[in-house]
């Protein structure tokens, strides 16, 4: 069966104008009908590592916020910690970086509340039909809710190819532990050849994994959890992962835990992607550099089709392979093993608003 996405196009807008475009089509498109008076609905997104990665700006989460108001909803906004050290590790440090950032409830009219608590470890079991899993560890707090929206920002990512909804979903909705259930099999080894002994990998390293020895640094195994932080910190190329055993594996796992949040949803779900300021990197990254040109905002209810379609729009945009423009590796497994588990629908049917 093929599921509906809507397009809204952005053609040079401010993002104050394309956010009026998007609340206009959401008001009219009845997506949001699902919402009942006085329904607690999550609206996560990603508060950006720092200004400069290209995450969903607050004016258009604002404008999502009051369009659930206007059905009655209750909404708020929420992530989860990340794995990797930096701005986001842990619920004070997170919120005090999405208030920097602007999603402050002086700005978004929400509060913030971490999905999976004080330090990532609230969570929940949920049983899934995958493959790899037979349950995957969701944040606590989408246990508690009447419905989400998830905003979620396309752009390339170095394991899973692309991030956008299911990965939105996959991996920044589950706990810690959920979170390294899908990197567990990424282990990276550093060449020691290229390693300048620079040490910033040492420094970022969530699980004192490196050590530092004469001719540069060496990952210990066993340590490691396979975050993928060190590659992503390594300026001098140093950092190798065996890609070939991971990203098929990190993909499907994302997938299954996307699932297991759908699951936990009961469709009381809308997605919203926005295929604007797409970089080779996702919004962990301290850098943000445009690969493609903007192609505006999708809407679906079903977190496959919207995934589908805008991994198309972006090749389409470009003329070329996201492979071609970000990391060179093949990101189709999330689409497909959607497909294996009869989680969503590929196929879907564009339509442009
Ligand atoms: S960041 Fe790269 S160059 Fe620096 S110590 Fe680590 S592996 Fe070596
Ligand atoms: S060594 Fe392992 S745990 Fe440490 S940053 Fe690299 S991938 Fe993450």
């Amino acid at each position: 069966m093929k599921e509906k996405v809507f397009l809204i196009r952005s053609s040079g807008e401010s993002d104050p104008e394309l956010s009026a475009k998007l609340s206009a089509f959401l008001d009219s498109s009845g997506l949001l009908d699902f919402i009942e008076a006085n329904d607690i609905i999550a609206l996560k997104t990603h508060f950006g590592e720092s200004t400069k990665s290209g995450y969903v700006r607050p004016v258009f989460i604002k404008a999502v916020g009051d369009l659930v108001k206007g059905r009655g909803g209750k909404p708020f906004l929420t992530e989860t910690s990340t794995l990797y050290r930096g701005n986001r590790t842990n619920a004070l440090d997170h919120i005090m970086t999405a208030v920097r950032h602007g999603f402050g409830s002086e700005n978004s009219s929400m509060p913030i509340i971490m999905a999976d608590g004080l330090y990532g470890d609230e969570e929940v079991e949920v049983p899934i039909p995958g493959k790899i899993h037979t349950s995957v560890k969701i944040a606590a707090l989408f246990s508690r809710v009447q419905g989400a929206v998830i905003v979620s920002h396309f752009t390339g990512h170095l394991a899973a190819g692309f991030g956008a909804a299911l990965k939105n979903m996959g991996m920044g909705c589950s706990s810690r532990k959920g979170k390294l259930l899908q990197h567990s099999t990424a282990k990276p080894r550093v060449k020691q050849k290229l390693c300048t002994r620079c040490g910033v990998c040492v420094k970022w390293c969530p699980a004192d994994a490196i050590d530092m020895e004469e001719k540069g640094a060496r990952i210990d195994q066993s340590r490691c959890i396979g975050c993928g932080q060190c590659l992503a910190v390594c300026r001098f190329d140093a950092v190798a992962y065996n890609w070939g055993a991971t990203y098929e594996d990190l993909q499907k796992k994302v997938v299954e835990h996307a699932m297991g949040l759908s699951a936990l949803l009961g469709g009381r779900a809308l997605y919203i992607n926005f295929l604007t300021r797409i970089s080779k990197d996702c919004d962990c990254m301290d850098v943000y550099e445009n690969i493609v040109p903007d192609a505006g905002i999708l809407v679906s209810r079903d977190p496959v089709a919207i995934d589908a379609a805008s991994l198309d729009l972006v090749e389409k945009a470009a003329g070329k392979k996201l492979s071609e423009m970000a990391y060179n590796i093949p990101c189709g497994f999330q689409l497909e093993y959607a497909k294996e588990l009869g989680f969503g629908s590929a196929g879907y049917e564009l339509e442009e608003s």
